[in-house]
């Protein structure tokens, strides 16, 4: 077999590398790179030469695979992303509707006592306590709350959500008269075993109520036209 010449197979080498000759000229360019060190250090610079794009190619392929994996998975989640939107809308709602109705609906906030006028405190004929209460910030009161504590002290605590509103404001507890039974709450409170007698009743946050009344308290007589207003369905 004639030797073949060293440029022949630097010709061919690339293609050797490339895997693209022919089993011939493959065992022969393996015959004379395995004797020509010329040769066989071409091939290697080769290899070098070729595996950094080659690295750089396999890296970029790597990457698209990355992507279409990405990709694969977005599809995917597309079926499921409407479901998810929904649900995710849906807890929004929840929440901003929780959020709304605690706002608005909770009573947490006790009114401050600057905005509370206690006037007209008289005695009924049957001993309650007749009161005229109003707000005078206009918002309304959602609930009164009733506290007593072990000295005998009755609080009546009007309270408000965050976001108070006014309607009702000028017909609704935020301005009206009414009355403590102090007969009716004295026996509540025996019935609970509790033999404290009420001493004092107060109106507002029992951290800084307004004195209605107080043990010893004289009181005037309630007025006919104002009594007459707690006794219709008599
Ligand atoms: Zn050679």
């Amino acid at each position: 077999m004639n030797k073949i010449s060293c440029d022949v197979i630097k010709d061919l080498l690339p293609l050797y590398y490339d895997n693209v000759c022919s089993v011939a000229t493959k065992e022969a360019v393996e015959a004379h790179t395995a004797s020509c060190a010329d040769c066989k250090l071409t091939l290697d610079k080769l290899k070098v030469s070729i595996d950094l794009p080659l690295g750089t190619i396999e890296k970029n392929k790597l990457e698209g695979n990355g992507l279409k994996s990405v990709m694969a998975i977005w599809n995917r989640s597309k079926i499921t992303a409407f479901t998810k939107g929904l649900v995710l809308a849906t807890s929004v709602c929840a929440v901003i509707y929780l959020g709304y109705l605690g706002l608005t609906q909770w009573n947490i906030t006790d009114v401050p006592k600057d905005v509370i006028e206690i006037t007209n405190v008289s005695r009924m004929k049957d001993g309650k306590i007749a009161y005229h209460v109003k707000m005078t910030d206009g918002y309304n009161v959602n609930r009164i709350n009733f506290k007593s504590d072990s000295d005998g002290n009755f609080f009546m605590i009007p309270v408000r959500p965050i976001i108070k509103s006014k309607k009702f404001a000028d017909i609704g507890l935020a301005n009206m008269y009414d009355y403590v039974d102090l007969k009716r709450l004295n026996a509540i409170k025996k019935d609970n075993g509790k033999e404290v007698e009420i001493q004092a009743v107060y109106y507002g946050s029992p951290k800084n109520p307004i004195l209605i009344w107080k043990k010893g308290m004289e009181l005037p007589a309630t007025n006919d036209a104002i009594e007459a207003q707690f006794h219709f369905g008599d």
